[in-house]
C-alpha cells in the first residue's frame, strides 16, 4: 500500500512500535492464564498489575484497585451505566447529552425503550452544554449522569469539574466517557470527584479490543459481565493479557511525552486549520476553538458533500473522516453537528481531521496542497453546490 497521510486518529491510532514489542511475548511464549496456580501463568498476574498501575497513573487516580480492565470503551460505558442502574433499581432517570458517542447515546435510546426516562441535554452552537439546564433536570429519581469528557467529532471539552461539583452537591452518580481525552490532556482524578471514567486502548496508540473503567473507591458497583473472579470479581472473563500489557505501556508513553507531543500536535492542527480557512472560501470550524482537544479540527465546507470530499481525499492517500467511525458509512448527517444547530449546507460537508504524534509538517503541507482545487471542483459538480443551485 502506498503511503497514507493518516489524519483519522479519533477513529483509531497506530499501535506504537514499543507497545507492539512489549505485547509480543504475551502472544507467544508467555501465554499462561494469570488465574493459574502455577508460576507459568501466575507470574503474568504481576504484569497485569503493573499495567494497572500505569493506567491509574495517567488518570491521577488514588489507588490501582480503582481500575478495571475491559474489552473496549463501549464495554466501559455500558458497565458504568448499566451497572449503576442495577445498583439503584428504584431510580429510573438518566441524564446525558445530545452529542454522546453511540456507545452511550444508543445505549440510552435502548434504555429509554425499556422504560427508563432519559434527559438529553442540549448543546449550543459551539457544542457546549448549559450547566443551568443540568441543574434543572437532576431530581431524586436520577440514577446517573453520563457526560463525555471530550467530543469525538469536534474535540470540544466539557466542563467536567463543574459538572462533578453539581453531581456531588446533588448526590448523583457521575460517569464520563473520556475515551477521546485520555492520553491527550492531563487528568488528576484525586482532584476531580467523579465516580466512573471510561477509556480505550486504541485511541492512544495501544491495541484495539482493550479498555478500562475507573471506579472511584466507595462507589456502588455492580458488574456488567458476570462470570469468574477476574478483576477482583468485578469483570468476569479471562484477561486479554497482551492487550492489557499494551494498554499499560501506551499510557506510560502518552503520559511521559504528553506536554511535548500535544504542543507539537496542536501546532500542526492549527496550521492545517488556518491554511484551509484562508485558502478555501465558505469554510468554518465546527465547535468551540479554545476548549478543544489539541489534535482535532472539524471543518465545514459549504456547498459540497462530505462523502465526496472523503472519497477524493482517499484517492490522494489522505485518510480523514466525516464524523464518528461508527456512523460514517451511512449518509445520515452527524447527530453532533445537527444538535449544535450548524447550518445544513455546512453539516453535509463537514470533515474531521484528527492528528497524532506520528503526523508531520509534510503531512499538513500535502493536505493543504491538495484541498483547494479538490473542493473547487467538487463544488462545481455537487448537487449542494453553487452551480447545482440547491442551497444558495
Ligand atoms: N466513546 C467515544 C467518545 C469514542 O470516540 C469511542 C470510539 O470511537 C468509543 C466511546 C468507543 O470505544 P471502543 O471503540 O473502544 O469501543
Amino acid at each position: 500500500m502506498e503511503k497514507v497521510v493518516y489524519v483519522d486518529n479519533n477513529a483509531t491510532t497506530a499501535v506504537a512500535p514499543e507497545v507492539f514489542e512489549a505485547m509480543k511475548p504475551f502472544l507467544t511464549e508467555r501465554y499462561g492464564n494469570p488465574s493459574s496456580m502455577h508460576v507459568f501463568g501466575g507470574s503474568i498476574y504481576k504484569e497485569i498489575e503493573k499495567a494497572r498501575e500505569s493506567v491509574a497513573d495517567i488518570l491521577g487516580a488514588n489507588e490501582t484497585s480503582e481500575i478495571i480492565f475491559t474489552s473496549c470503551g463501549t464495554e466501559s460505558d455500558n458497565t458504568a451505566i448499566i451497572g449503576t442502574l442495577r445498583s439503584y433499581p428504584d431510580k429510573k432517570h438518566i441524564i446525558t447529552t445530545k452529542v454522546e458517542h453511540p456507545a452511550v447515546f444508543n445505549l440510552c435510546k435502548y434504555l429509554e425503550a425499556t422504560g427508563y426516562r432519559v434527559t438529553y441535554l442540549n448543546v449550543d452552537g459551539e457544542g457546549m452544554i448549559d450547566l443551568n439546564e443540568l441543574q434543572g433536570v437532576i431530581d431524586n429519581d436520577t440514577a446517573i449522569i453520563s457526560i463525555m469528557y471530550a467530543n469525538n467529532e469536534t474535540g470540544v471539552i466539557f466542563p467536567i469539574e463543574e459538572i462533578a461539583e453539581i453531581a456531588r452537591l446533588r448526590g448523583a452518580v457521575l460517569h464520563t466517557d473520556a475515551v477521546q481525552a485520555v492520553g491527550k490532556i492531563p487528568f488528576r482524578l484525586t482532584q476531580l470527584p467523579l465516580d466512573f471514567l471510561s477509556l480505550s486502548g486504541h485511541k492512544l496508540h495501544g491495541p484495539k479490543g482493550v479498555g478500562a473503567i475507573y471506579v472511584r473507591k466507595g462507589t456502588k458497583f455492580t458488574p456488567f459481565l458476570i462470570g469468574g473472579h477476574q478483576e477482583n470479581s468485578r469483570r468476569g472473563g479471562t484477561e486479554n493479557v497482551a492487550s492489557i500489557i499494551g494498554l499499560g505501556l501506551a499510557c506510560q508513553l502518552a503520559k511521559k511525552a504528553m506536554e511535548k507531543e500535544m504542543t507539537a500536535v496542536r501546532k500542526l492542527r492549527d496550521k492545517l486549520e488556518n491554511a484551509i480557512l484562508e485558502k478555501i472560501p465558505h469554510t468554518r470550524v465546527n465547535g468551540n476553538k479554545e476548549k478543544r482537544l489539541p489534535n482535532t479540527s472539524n471543518i465545514g465546507f459549504e456547498f459540497v458533500e462530505g462523502e465526496s470530499i472523503l472519497l477524493k481525499l482517499d484517492e490522494k492517500g489522505i485518510a480523514a473522516s466525516s464524523g464518528s467511525a461508527c456512523t460514517s458509512g451511512s449518509l445520515t448527517p452527524s447527530h453532533v453537528l445537527r444538535a449544535m444547530g450548524i447550518p445544513f449546507t455546512f453539516v453535509q460537508g463537514s470533515i474531521r481531521f484528527s492528528l497524532s504524534r506520528y503526523n508531520s509538517e509534510k503531512d499538513i503541507d500535502y493536505i493543504v496542497k491538495c484541498m483547494p482545487a479538490m473542493i473547487e471542483k467538487l463544488r462545481e459538480i455537487s448537487p449542494y453546490g453553487k452551480k447545482g443551485g440547491l442551497s444558495v
